[in-house]
């Protein structure tokens, strides 16, 4: 099986290479098959990306805003037209489920490039009386940006990253996770068949090195990075260097509150949803699960029957719940954490070890993995696995599994479940997080600004939010007689 691109790059309008760069390889982690090869971007594929890159946005600037949108909705449309191809591809880049891809991947791209496409023509500024004289101002675009992404949404993220920053009239250079290059190509292609310059979406490969180069360029305006922390705190560090703007989706450990009142099933399906959807590779995973002391046992007894009917398989078929992790390294990473927790005292309900779906024997999959008696201090309650282990919690009021949901230096998102709606609000406004749900779980429609408080981020993606990290003010005074002098 194959799925190799045309060249590693997309740069103005055309598929490039430079063989001279570093190979890396593309592999389908069901089967350990190699399915492309790739070349890290040499030094003279990052000048062509940049210099091309800032002639597009130029010209894309130039446009009046209501046209810029209509290129970005009519890339949404192809995308859309093309989401079984796209989501077969996306399904062999990252090992998800064709049943997730086919409604979470390339589905919610399209949606973000419409709502962005929709909202171009409405960057205005404000005039500002000011007596005789006024002052106005423009939403102007910062310039060229660039795009790091993560492995486990290759097409959201290009498409989270390229619909604001193009509708606030940018270019956007994309580097997405050497685990998973090929989809975004595609999004580039989709780009020129929608009308947009040559140049406006570059797509360039490489490991971590070729990013720091193109997060240092100096014709570099912006940075958004989706990925871990300790990637973040060196990305914000070099983008400091040239006073660049940024935005940062990073990393998590997310509380579920679970109150003795909540509707049980649904809260074991948000809960579910946020620990084992996309094999658990999501940052905004409700990874810490404070069920009430008194429900406790009901609740862990209905979501391991639950949990034992996931059907594990090959990601291709469209019965397949779950699939393998991204990669083997992912794998080995995740089982480290399991015997950490087993080691710590949590005890094991589910899973907790490989398992090898008919004909899969190579592939990278662990069983859905659930752990209760966790406390706080244990390594998985305080670190993010990103695969499928459930941490399960118990609280006994109120003020203590606030406090404790607050004990992380992450802050991503957080949910409550309860029927008392007064205290479902009242406990989200106390928690730190910025993406969250009452009695529901990882829903992020594109018109919702997401992203992360304390370590888990800055800025938001999506909603109208998101133009502002992608657009600055510029002040203009309007003298409207002359200017009194003292000389
Ligand atoms: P990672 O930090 O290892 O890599 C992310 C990207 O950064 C990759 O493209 C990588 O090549 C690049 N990179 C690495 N070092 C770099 C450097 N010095 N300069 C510039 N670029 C560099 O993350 P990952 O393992 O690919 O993804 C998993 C992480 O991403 C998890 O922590 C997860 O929570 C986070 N994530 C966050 C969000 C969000 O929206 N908040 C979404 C998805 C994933």
């Amino acid at each position: 099986m194959r799925a190799q691109p045309q060249a590693s790059h997309f740069v103005d309008g055309r598929y490039v290479e430079d063989t001279a760069g570093e190979v890396f390889e593309n592999v389908f982690s069901a089967t350990c098959e190699v399915i492309a090869k790739l070349h890290a971007a040499t030094d003279g594929i990052i000048e062509e990306a940049v210099a091309s890159g800032r002639r597009a946005q130029k010209e894309w600037a130039a446009l009046a805003p209501a046209e810029r949108g209509r290129v970005l909705r009519r890339a949404a449309d192809i995308i859309r037209s093309r989401n079984r191809e796209l989501s077969e591809l996306e399904t062999l880049d990252t090992g998800k489920p064709i049943q997730e891809t086919i409604v979470a991947d390339a589905s919610s791209g399209a949606d973000c490039l419409e709502f962005f496409g929709g909202l171009a023509a409405t960057l205005n500024g404000e005039t500002i009386p000011l007596g005789r004289d006024f002052a106005y101002t423009r939403r102007d675009p910062l310039g060229l940006c660039v795009g790091i992404g993560a492995w486990n949404y290759p097409t959201q993220i290009a498409c989270w990253k390229a619909a604001p920053a193009l509708a606030g009239g940018n270019a956007l250079i994309f580097k997405p996770s050497e685990m998973t290059p090929l989809c975004a190509l595609k999004i580039a292609e989709i780009f020129i068949e929608a009308g947009a310059p040559k140049g406006l979406f570059n797509v360039v490969q490489g490991l971590g090195a070729v990013g720091a180069k193109l997060v240092s360029h100096p014709a570099v305006d912006k940075v958004s990075l989706t990925g871990s922390v300790p990637t973040g705190s060196k990305v914000y560090a070099a983008a400091a260097a040239g006073i660049k703007h940024v935005t940062m989706e990073l990393g998590g450990k997310s509380p579920i509150i679970v109150f003795d009142d909540a509707d049980i099933e649904n809260a074991i399906s948000g809960a579910m949803l946020g620990n084992f959807y996309s094999t658990g590779q999501i940052c905004s995973n409700g990874t810490r699960v404070f069920v009430h002391r008194s429900i406790k046992d009901r609740f862990l007894t209905r979501l391991a029957e639950r949990t034992a009917s996931i059907v594990l398989g090959d990601p291709r078929n469209e019965e397949t719940q779950m699939g393998p992790l991204v990669s083997h390294a992912q794998r080995e990473k995740v089982e480290a954490y399991i015997e950490k927790g087993k080691a710590e005292g949590a005890r094991l309900v589910a899973g907790g070890e490989r398992v090898a779906p008919e004909g899969l024997d190579d592939g990278a999959f662990i069983a859905p993995t659930i752990f209760a008696d966790v406390t706080d201090d244990m390594t998985i309650a305080r670190e993010e696995i990103f695969g499928p282990v459930m941490c399960v919690l118990d609280f006994e009021d109120e003020d203590e599994v606030v406090e404790r949901a607050n004990g992380t230096e992450f802050g991503l998102s957080a949910a409550v479940y309860t029927a008392d709606l007064t205290r479902g609000h009242r406990v989200i406004g106390r928690i730190d997080a910025g993406t969250c749900w009452i009695n529901a779980y990882n829903l992020t429609p594109v018109e919702m600004p997401f992203g992360g408080m304390k370590m888990s981020g800055v800025g938001r993606e999506n909603g109208r939010a998101a133009l502002e990290h992608y657009t600055q003010i510029k002040s203009v005074y309007v003298g409207l007689g002359p200017q009194d002098a003292p000389y």
